[in-house]
This record gives C-alpha cells, structure tokens and sequence, in this order.
C-alpha cells in the first residue's frame, strides 16, 4: 500500500476544519451569485423537483461558464419542469434547445437518465450520492456528490476543478493533480472538509470561491476568506513551507503529493504554483470539407441543405451541412473530387468538383480536436427535390436552420 501522505498535506486538526467551514460559509451566505437553479433549490419544497432542478444545472455546468448556462437553464426548466416531462420529449427537442451549448452527449444523457427515472424508478430520483451514481447513466461521481449534497442535504464533499485548484492550494499540493492518486486523495479531503449541517451550502461555497477568488490566473488572495488556512498564501508571504512538524517529509522526493523535483517553487508565479498538472496531449488536427448547397424555396427565399449526423460520436445527431472528414495533406483538387463524389451520393445526381465554389476556412476547437472546414458553396438551379428515402436530410430557410439541432461550429460555418 503506498504510504499515506505527511499531515501537513491534510487537514487534520477539527479545530482549523471547524474555523475553516465557519469562515468559508460566513462569506458565502453574503458573497454568493444569485442563480436560478440556487433560488429553485432553496424554495422548492418536493425533493424529487430539488433533485432534477440541480441535475439539470450540474450537467449543464460541466465544461460550460454559468454565464452561458443561464438562458439554457431557464429555457429548459421552462420546457420541461419536470422529469416526467423530460422523459417524454424528444431527443431533437433536446438537441435543438441544446444547440450552442457544446459536449451535445450530455443533454441526450440527461435525457436517457430521467427516461429510466420514470420508467423504472417509479419517478423517484435515487436519494443518495451512491445510489445516483450506480443507478442513473451518465451521472459521475461530482454529478451525484452535488446532487445529494444540494438537494437531499447528504453530507458528501464534491470535487470538481475549482475545488481541485482550492485545495491545493489551501494544502500546496503541487503534485499533477490530474493523476487518479491526487484526484482520490482531494476526495478524501473534500469529505472530511464538508460541513455536517450545511453539506450542500458548503460545497457551493468551496466551488464559489474557486470560481470567483481562487481564481486560474489572478486569485484574489487579500479578500479570501479562507487565507489564514491557506498554505501557498503563507508560503507566497514568507517564502517558505509553513512550519510544521513533519515538514521535513516534505519536498525530499518522495511526497506523493509534493510537486516533482523538476517542478520547483516559483517564486513569481506566487500561489498559482498550484495546482500542477502534467503536460496534456495536444489536440488532434482533422480537415473536413463542407458545402452548403443553396436552392431557391417556393417562396423564392433561399434553402439550404442540412443533413444529420451518426446517433453516436462526436456531436451525435445534430444536423450539419453535408460534409466529409478529409485526408492530411490532400491537394486542393482532389478534395474537391472527393466532396463532389459525397455530395452526389446526397444529390443523387451527378455533382462537377469544378462548380463548388471554395469559400474559406473555419476553425473550431473541440476539447480533443483541432477541427478545421474548409467550405464550399454550391447554387442549384431548378427543381432540386430529394430522394424520400434520404430520411436524413432537409432543406431549410436561415431561420429554421437556426432553430435546427445545429452545433455551433456548422453556425460558424
Ligand atoms: Fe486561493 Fe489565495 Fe484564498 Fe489561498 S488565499 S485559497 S490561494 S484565494
């Protein structure tokens, strides 16, 4: 077993915990933002109501700023205010209203998720993080802690990237707190942390704080409340580890949760020496050809064609222009040829590679994936109807193609 980590990376004396959730509360009860789903969660008196309406904004929340989420929010809990309505909508009636909103597998998740609620649940959300996590698909381990925590009042920690950069911060853990050692080690941190009466505010207030003290680049260390708990501020201040008694286990090579040895204390990056993270991989390059292919509608505006995508992989069925994943490397003309013969087998008739007009480039980076499109445009006369059995496709105006289950790298385009 790997020996557990010195005390001076821990929080283990009741006292400072007790003083910590104290203050940390303190501040939160007079700083907080005022959001939709912590007004839903603090009035709503039926539990399975509080449940859902803390779900639907975690999901949202994951890799997404709150300013974006807002209107989502408020126009989903408008939509369906509840799990039995969600169960019974449509997956392009959550694709539309998800459009913009990116990582499109978590609204169809959600939705999958409130289905088994309803179908096999008798409607009643699972109670406790455990449970929520065993029981509803796509709910992870965060999903659940902050569930339970907000909605049923279990006293649970939850850990997701702000709280990661908190803690270590608060413990200077400068080891690469993407590995799973250090993820489970701030789990156990988060739960000792998490205070009994309050599991809920609490959470949202370690998440508050990294959100808008404990900031990535500039942590407003002067107005944290937090500080006199804080071992990168005291170190930032006198330069040093704080003096406590097994310091000397620390920094000496074999802390697992000392930064590495080629990763030193740097002084000018002051508390934002943590947390550390080990170099990412970067993002994959693909070229991918696209046209948009314009008709005149019956009411002479113009149409264009959007056709949808595979039910699984990367923006699984959302609607596009029709377009072709294309080789590195591969010369102008040839792309074209290879576009045209895609477009044709769409068209069902012939398509010539010199009639598409190339536009431009479009970039868009997906968490994984450096996406570049290039596109083309190509005007079609006459009547241009299409083969019935191409269920997966339309023609639709500008404003319907806004309305569409698009991503928003096709609106970019
Ligand atoms: Fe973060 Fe600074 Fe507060 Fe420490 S003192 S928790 S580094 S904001």
């Amino acid at each position: 077993a790997p020996a557990p980590p010195p005390a001076r990376h821990l929080f283990s004396d009741p006292a400072e915990v007790e003083a910590l959730r104290w203050n940390l509360l303190a501040w939160y009860d007079q700083c907080k933002r005022d959001l939709p789903w912590r007004a839903l969660a603090a009035t709503e008196p039926d539990a399975d109501r509080r449940g859902y309406a803390v779900w639907v904004s975690e999901v949202m929340l994951q890799q997404t700023q709150v300013a974006t989420v807002i209107n989502y929010y408020n126009r989903w809990m408008q939509k369906w205010p509840t799990l039995q309505a969600l169960a019974q909508a449509s997956l392009e009636e959550v694709n539309e209203l998800w459009a913009g909103l990116g990582y499109y597998s978590r609204g169809k998740r959600l939705q999958e998720a409130a289905r088994k609620v309803v179908s096999e649940l008798a409607g009643q959300m699972p109670r406790t993080a455990e449970d929520l996590q065993k029981l509803l698909p796509g709910v992870g381990r965060y999903t659940a802690g902050a569930i339970a925590s907000i909605s049923y009042g279990q006293a649970t920690g939850v850990v997701d990237g702000n709280v990661v950069r908190v803690l270590c911060r608060l413990r200077c853990i400068g080891a690469d707190s993407s590995s799973p050692s250090v993820i489970n080690q701030l789990w156990d941190m988060a739960n000792v942390l998490v205070d009994r009466s309050r599991p809920g505010d609490f959470n949202q207030a370690l998440m508050e704080l990294g959100a808008t003290v404990c900031v990535p680049k500039a942590p407003l260390c002067g107005e944290c409340p937090v500080k006199q708990h804080c071992q990168a501020w005291r170190r930032k201040l006198f330069g040093k580890p704080p003096p406590v008694p097994d310091v000397e286990d620390c920094g000496v090579g074999d802390c697992p949760l000392c930064p590495p040895a080629m990763e030193p204390w740097d002084s000018s990056l002051g508390v934002t020496n943590f947390p550390w993270k080990a170099a990412k991989k970067p993002p994959r390059a693909m070229r991918t050809a696209t046209c948009v292919l314009e008709r005149r509608g019956c009411h002479g505006a113009p149409e264009y064609l959007i056709v949808q995508r595979p039910s699984s992989g990367l923006l699984a069925g959302l609607w596009e222009f029709p377009s072709l994943p294309l080789a590195q490397d591969l010369q102008e003309e040839k792309e074209r040829e290879e576009l045209a013969d895609h477009l044709q087998a769409w068209m069902g008739r012939p398509v010539a590679a010199k009639d598409l007009q190339f536009i431009g480039e479009v970039i868009h980076i997906f968490s994984h994936i450096h996406q570049t499109y290039v596109v083309y445009s190509l005007h079609l006369d006459g009547d241009v109807t299409l083969d019935p059995a191409l269920s997966l496709s339309r023609w639709v105006t500008e404003e319907e193609f806004h309305a569409s289950a698009v991503s928003t790298a096709m609106k970019k385009v």
